[in-house]
């Protein structure tokens, strides 16, 4: 498909007026492209011949409005830091409509009715990084929305200091976050939360639509999804930044890009967003907050289902939902194939492990794929390694219960511990050099987003530990 023959739906719509607001986007000076992203073009079958196109930059900067699309942004509430804030929605982020399935929508595209006092842009650094990592992501194994391609302009910004907007195209299965529902419980607007959980149950849990208990075990989902997504954040070392229910998916993907971290040395409490004073969300944390989060939730949804089964299976998800869906991720990384109970201890000790060991959490899971008997790789990349030396104890007497071969479990963990993740530094070095006007390590850190268990001869620079100077750096939140 080119650029003119795609067919958008706009399900969203059909809902009542006082869930979104018909908005047009309103477009950037200059715009130039910075990257198009080829495999998300697949999603919508769009030609990756468009990127050549100038309606591409147009589409992206609004000035071409296809015919099908309604631009509109949507309307959401959501606990910002544990306070709740009723009026939030999209500041500055405008939907298309769909297409297969994929939600389009254009973030950075002007004040909506829902900016508050705010620009409604998004500055071209924080929008590289979520370009990036959702991509990344996406190829790691991880529930995600996509990003078809990004533009850059002229348009001048006020934050930290005076910086370029840019925009990016974000896609997603769903728009529809914790935050949705929020806005109508808080409003007793009952009738309206009982039409977006139909709604999203249509557009997210669609096996659900006919059964007559569908809004319960709508939440249950919900609920198995988010303990599901926390573990594989967890497992891969992913720090959110910003968990607050308006970052919630309700279709339990990550969403929402902001000032995210993947963990450098090995740190539990390690906060990635410097406004996240106390820690509310450290990496540690995020199970924790998953199920304040789903708490908030479970309110918002008491209207429609009885509050004693979802408290119920609030409790499933501390007792056993994360914990066993966390145990199976670490169970994978580490190669093990066989169900031990056993296997709870040598990963918590894995984790006090690393947290004593000063280790790079990627690149040692990649250096232990490897792992045949020989520690001294594993001490060489650890500044203490004498925890490390007491862990593999435990770990070589566990590996010996195991039926499958040496060779098979190094295979198998060279495809589950990712040899490239994109850090911080290394988005940082895409950034400073596209602010200088050269995209191209841009381009090479979306090859590596989309290649991340292969070996990249000419990336190896990024696949070790993370440079000293740029360890377990907090990043500003505003973008
Ligand atoms: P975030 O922290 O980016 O998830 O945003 C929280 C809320 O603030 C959402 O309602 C956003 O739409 C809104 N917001 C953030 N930045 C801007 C901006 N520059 N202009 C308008 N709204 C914004
Ligand atoms: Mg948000």
């Amino acid at each position: 498909m080119t650029l003119d023959n795609l067919k958008y739906k706009t399900a969203y719509l059909s809902l009542d007026s006082e869930f979104y607001d018909m908005t047009d986007p309103i477009p950037l000076d200059d715009p130039y492209l910075i990257s198009f992203n080829p495999n998300a073009a697949k999603l919508i079958d769009l030609d990756s011949s468009s990127k050549d196109d100038p309606r591409f930059v147009a589409l992206l900067n609004g000035t071409f409005i296809p015919k099908g699309t309604r631009p509109f942004s949507m309307c959401y509430a959501g606990h910002q830091f544990g306070n709740y804030a009723p009026r939030l929605g999209d500041g500055r982020a405008i939907n298309l409509g769909s297409i297969n399935g994929w939600n389009l929508q254009t973030k950075g595209s002007g004040e909506t009715r829902y900016a508050r006092t705010a620009d409604g842009r998004a500055a071209m650094r924080s929008s590289i990084r979520e370009y990036l990592m959702s991509e990344a992501m996406h190829h790691l194994g991880i529930p995600t929305t996509r990003a078809l391609g990004i533009i850059g302009s002229q348009t001048k910004i006020i934050r930290n200091q005076i910086e370029n907007a840019a925009i990016v195209m974000r896609l997603s299965p769903s728009w529809v976050r914790f935050g949705t529902f929020e806005y109508f419980y808080y409003f007793k607007e009952y009738d309206k939360l009982r039409s977006l959980a139909d709604y999203t149950i249509t557009e997210s849990y669609t096996h659900l639509q006919d059964d007559e208990d569908r809004y319960y075990k709508f939440f249950c989902e919900v609920v198995d999804r988010t303990a599901k997504l926390i573990a594989q954040w967890q497992g891969l070392g992913f720090c959110h930044g910003v968990m607050n229910t308006d970052n919630m998916s309700i279709a339990g993907l990550t969403i929402d890009y902001g000032p995210y971290a993947m963990l450098d040395d090995f740190e539990y409490g390690f906060v990635c967003n410097q406004t996240d004073k106390a820690g509310r969300y450290s990496y540690g944390d995020q199970p924790n907050v998953s199920y304040w989060n789903l708490t908030m939730l479970s309110k918002a949804l008491s209207p429609l289902i009885d509050k004693e089964r979802m408290q119920k299976k609030l409790d499933d998800y501390g007792n056993f939902l994360y914990p066993d869906a966390y145990i199976d991720v670490m169970r994978e990384k580490l190669g093990l194939e066989m169900k031990l109970d056993e296997d709870v201890e040598l990963i918590t000790d894995l984790v006090g492990t690393l947290q004593d060991a000063y280790i790079d959490y990627t690149f040692f899971f990649r250096t232990l794929s490897r792992y045949d008997g020989d520690r001294m790789p594993l001490f060489d990349i650890a500044m203490n390694p004498v925890p490390v030396d007491g862990w593999l104890n435990m770990y070589d007497k566990r590996l010996s219960k195991e039926v499958h071969t040496q060779d098979e479990r190094q295979k198998a963990m060279l495809k589950t511990n990712p040899k490239y993740v994109l850090k911080n530094y290394m988005l940082q070095e895409a950034i400073d050099l596209a602010q200088k006007g050269d995209f191209s390590m841009v381009e090479t850190l979306l090859h590596i987003a989309a290649h991340p268990f292969d070996e990249l001869p000419e990336c190896e620079r990024f696949a070790g530990e993370t440079p000293e100077e740029h360890k377990n750096v907090c990043l500003s939140c505003s973008s």
